[in-house]
């Protein structure tokens, strides 16, 4: 596989100050944030490791760059140090070496669509998997946009494949000049296009949509035949907790837009809540395993029979079990409330974690009764 240009630059970056080698592992178990060992030894080498023989073979690579550069007095480029470290210390891999901006262009050509020169289906799942460790890391969220054109084979059927393409063409141009330089516009099969809005909630990807319906609008290929497109939202952790379950969610969105009239964009309803959540600030002990000794006394945001709201020092997984431990404010009984987590993230002002779950069993009567005497 040919790793993609943001990786690739990243290893040029990273190979044209290795100063962070002398550091590693102290300060950061992989050579940046932004990329594993197991990335930059394949993207550097062609040699395919798991990231812990990756992070030990680096480890191996750093003390050999100490002894090569104390033995010949001199700067050694860490590539050199690599391949000699992969043909010589592990026989089996055999590394090998390409100028990087073959490499690149090579890359290159393998993520984008020949038609519209966007990203392909390969690339943008690839963003994805790398926006879901970013966003799981910093605690944020982000959104993905699958659009699909309405009643497309129509251009195709009265006016030839030709006029198709150029529908095509004239839709990657509303994306590519219409969407925030962080936004990723990627043709993800025949007339559907997938974007990935990085750190966006669902709000706003609304509106980045609607901007890209309203702007489509005024195209002008055929002046007798408009060109509408159809969108369904999706945002991670909130309605999916992988690429499947994300795309799946934009994906019934989707089906809900061409269902109701197609020309729009629908994201998922926010959950009815037939019970209210009621602001109440009550201390629990949160244990972020079922069962698990190490606990963390966390504080509610607000409470509901089905759920919680609280504020932690990190944030948990999505789809985790975890169990919080509530004490009735007046009695000294404790009640355990074993728990999914549903959303997490952290709050940039301050370095806390505000949590939604939701209880996976029936904690009524225990939290009517504290609900009741908040109240009083
Ligand atoms: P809907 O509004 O429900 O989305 O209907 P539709 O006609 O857009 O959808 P349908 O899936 O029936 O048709 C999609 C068509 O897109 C069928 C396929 O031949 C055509 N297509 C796929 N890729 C290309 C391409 O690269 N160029 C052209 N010209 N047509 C393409
Ligand atoms: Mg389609
Ligand atoms: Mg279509």
């Amino acid at each position: 596989m040919i790793a993609d240009e943001e990786l690739i630059s990243e290893v040029e970056w990273l190979l044209a100050d290795d100063s962070w080698l002398a550091r590693f592992p102290h300060q950061g178990a992989t050579p940046s944030p932004r990329i594993t060992c197991r990335e930059f030894i394949e993207v550097c080498t062609d040699v395919r490791l798991d990231e812990e023989q990756a992070f030990e073979a680096l480890c191996r690579i750093q003390q050999l760059q100490q002894q090569y550069e104390q033995a010949i007095g001199r700067a050694v480029d860490l590539r050199v140090t690599m391949l000699d470290f992969f043909t010589n210390a592990q026989r089996f891999q055999s590394p090998r070496v390409i100028e990087f901006a073959t490499y690149k262009q090579q890359a290159n050509r393998a993520a984008r669509d020949d038609l519209t020169g966007l990203y392909n289906r390969r690339a943008i799942l690839e963003a994805l998997r790398r926006e879901i460790a970013r966003s799981h890391r910093a605690g944020t969220e982000f959104s993905v946009a699958m659009l699909d054109i309405d009643d497309f084979k129509r251009f195709n059927d009265d006016f030839g494949h030709a006029v198709g393409d150029q529908v095509l063409k004239a839709v990657t141009e509303v994306l590519t000049s219409s969407l925030r330089s962080a936004d990723i516009p990627s043709r993800y099969g025949g007339e559907e296009f997938l974007l990935l809005m990085p750190e966006t909630g669902t709000a706003a990807a609304r509106q980045v949509t609607a901007r890209l319906l309203e702007t489509t609008r005024t195209l002008k290929i055929l002046p007798q035949r408009p060109i509408r497109f159809s969108a369904g939202i999706a945002t991670y952790p909130r309605h999916g907790h992988d690429i499947p379950g994300v795309l799946a969610a934009a994906d019934r969105c989707l089906y809900q837009a061409k269902k109701t009239g197609k020309d729009r964009a629908v994201a998922p309803q926010e959950q009815r809540r037939t019970r209210p959540r009621i602001p109440l600030h009550l201390p629990l002990t949160l244990h972020r395993q079922p069962r698990a000794s190490d606990v963390e006394q966390v504080v509610t945001v607000d409470l509901s029979q089905g759920g919680a709201r609280f504020l932690g020092r990190l944030p948990l997984s999505p789809g985790s079990e975890i169990d919080l431990i509530l004490c009735e404010p007046e009695g000294k009984k404790q009640y355990l409330l074993r728990s999914r987590v549903v959303w997490s993230r952290r709050l940039r002002r301050d370095a806390q974690a505000e949590t939604g779950v939701s209880f996976s069993s029936d904690h009524s009567d225990v939290v009517q009764r504290i609900l009741d005497s908040a109240r009083n």
